[in-house]
Order: C-alpha cells, then sequence, then structure tokens
C-alpha cells in the first residue's frame, strides 16, 4: 500500500492515526514482499494477523496461506477491512483486542507489524497461549536488540531469558522509519520467533520466571543477593547459597552474566530443594 492510497482511503472513512493504539501504518511494498517471504508461509498455513490495520500484509498473506484471521482493535479499521475482504473466502476479520481474543481454532503461524505499545504483552500471551505456533513480528529495533543479546551485554535482561524460554529469537531485517505512515520516532525489526519445546512446565516453569525476574530485579546486586532479598521470593540466603553451588554458578556473578542454560538448572535445582526444605520457591 502506498502512503497516497492510505491517505485517500482515511479520508474517505473519516480515519485518522491514532498514536495511542501504535497506529503507523506499512506504506512500502517492497517491505510487504520481504515480509511474506520471510515468514515461511505455506498453503496449509492457517495465520493469524495481529493488528491488519489497512490490510497492508493481509492481502498477501491471504494469498500466500490457506486462511488468514486478522484482529483488528480500532472499530473504523475494522469497518475498512470488513468490506475489502468481503469477497475473500479465506479472511476473516475480527474486531477486537488481540490480548483479550481466545481463538476458536488453532493457528499454524503469526504474522504481525506489531503496535509498539504493548509489543511485549503480545508476544508473552503468544508465548503461552499459541503453542507450536512460529511468529514473525516486526519490532522496535531496540526491542529487537533485547530479545538475541548475548549474556554480559547491556541489552541482556529478563526479556532476553524470558523470550528465549519459549523461542528460538532471529532479527531478519531492519526497516527505517521512512517505511511507515506516519513515521514513527524509532526504527523497526522483523524477526521470527521460532518455538522451542520448553524445558519444562508446571511448578519448574514458575520457579523459571520467578528466578528470572529476581535475578534482573537486583541487576547490580550479585546473584546471591538478588536471589534472597528479591520481592519474588522467599527463599532463605543459606539455601540460596547452596543451591547456587549445587548449579556451580559462583556467588558474586550476576543475572545478567547467567545464560538460559543456567536459568533452567537453577529453577529445577530450586524445586529439588523446595521438595527436601519446603521453602518459598515454590
Ligand atoms: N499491519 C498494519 C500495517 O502493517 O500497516 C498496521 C500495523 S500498526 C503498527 C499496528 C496495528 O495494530 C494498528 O492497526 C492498530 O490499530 C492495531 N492494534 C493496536 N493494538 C491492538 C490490539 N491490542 N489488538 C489488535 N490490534 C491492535
Amino acid at each position: 500500500m502506498k502512503k497516497s492510497d492510505l491517505v485517500e482511503i482515511s479520508k474517505a472513512y473519516g480515519l485518522s492515526p491514532n498514536k495511542k493504539l501504535g497506529q503507523n501504518f506499512l506504506v512500502s511494498d517492497e517491505f510487504a514482499e520481504r515480509i511474506i517471504a520471510a515468514s515461511e508461509i505455506q498453503r496449509s498455513d492457517s495465520v493469524l494477523e495481529i493488528g491488519p490495520g489497512f490490510g497492508a500484509l493481509t492481502e498477501r498473506l491471504a494469498v500466500a496461506a490457506g486462511s488468514v484471521t486478522a484482529v483488528e482493535i480500532d472499530s473504523g479499521l475494522a469497518r475498512y477491512l470488513k468490506e475489502k475482504f468481503q469477497s475473500f473466502q479465506n479472511v476473516e476479520i475480527v474486531h477486537g483486542d488481540f490480548l483479550k481474543y481466545s481463538p476458536a481454532v488453532r493457528f499454524t503461524r503469526i504474522v504481525s507489524n506489531l503496535p509498539y505499545y504493548c509489543s511485549s504483552e503480545i508476544i508473552f500471551r503468544i508465548a503461552a497461549d499459541y503453542e507450536g505456533c512460529d511468529a514473525f513480528l516486526m519490532l522496535q529495533k531496540e526491542m529487537a536488540r533485547r530479545l538475541v543479546s548475548s549474556p554480559g551485554t547491556p541489552s541482556y535482561g529478563a526479556l532476553t531469558v524470558t523470550a528465549g524460554f519459549y523461542f528460538k529469537a532471529e532479527l531478519l531485517f531492519n526497516v527505517g522509519k521512512g517505511s511507515f505512515h506516519p513515521s514513527p520516532d524509532v526504527n523497526s525489526s522483523f524477526m521470527a520467533f521460532r518455538r522451542k519445546v520448553p524445558a519444562f512446565a508446571g511448578i519448574e516453569a514458575v520457579l523459571f520466571h520467578k528466578i528470572v525476574k529476581s535475578a534482573f530485579w537486583g541487576r547490580r546486586k550479585t546473584i546471591l543477593t538478588s536471589l534472597s532479598e528479591s520481592p519474588h521470593m522467599d527463599v532463605p540466603r543459606n539455601d540460596v547459597s547452596e543451591v547456587l553451588g549445587s548449579c556451580g554458578i559462583g556467588h558474586k556473578l550476576r543475572g545478567e552474566d547467567l545464560g538460559l542454560d543456567d536459568f533452567i538448572r537453577l529453577a529445577a535445582a530450586f524445586k529439588n530443594h523446595g521438595g527436601k526444605r519446603n521453602n518459598g520457591a515454590s
């Protein structure tokens, strides 16, 4: 979709971009094509698109995939899209908030140029509710960097580790501000989130999330202090020390020095320790 088409449709439907809803629409056909090609869509795919906007990706998705369900929060845009796609047998437009959406069908792939004000909530919603589904998402470049960063670097944090538990995240390409209208304040990156089989579920997964939050809550503190003083856990310092020792993790390291595998080992070790001592970690 070109900027001039977008301006014309907006006028005809009395629409104007809502900044609060992250409405920066893609106006580059070149990048729309690249997004579809990079999303590895098969004819057998049932695709969920989050925030279709004016449909810059939706029509291309409908051509490439078996079916597309597009969830749009903005009532004016949803009205426009329902008219535009009424003759498409394989496109369903849903007017609603993705964060409150309960899908009736199982999707095989999610594609979205995300609204940046709620990108991390959307990623964690996908992780929790769309098991087995790969996602191809446009994100703020800064956030993309955090998602693919390595331990010991400034952008590495709880987001990196938590997303890494569910997905193998890969930065595919960057997109400049000029490819959107209105032009956002930030640059963007298109990323693949390929599902992993999680290391565990249930109580160990709950522990894993508490440990990650605690480790980065006390970012400047040693791992021993941040885990034993964390508001997210209730484990005496001596017990934390014992668990760290059993995992071969030095007390003086910091959360930012630990890799995903260290956090996974810690969750398993705290679970064993909790079983023995019935402490507050679980
Ligand atoms: N896909 C379109 C494109 O590439 O031009 C629009 C992308 S724009 C960055 C984000 C879209 O998400 C907007 O259409 C916005 O109204 C919609 N949106 C924002 N929050 C949403 C939510 N919670 N659920 C569904 N759609 C949402």
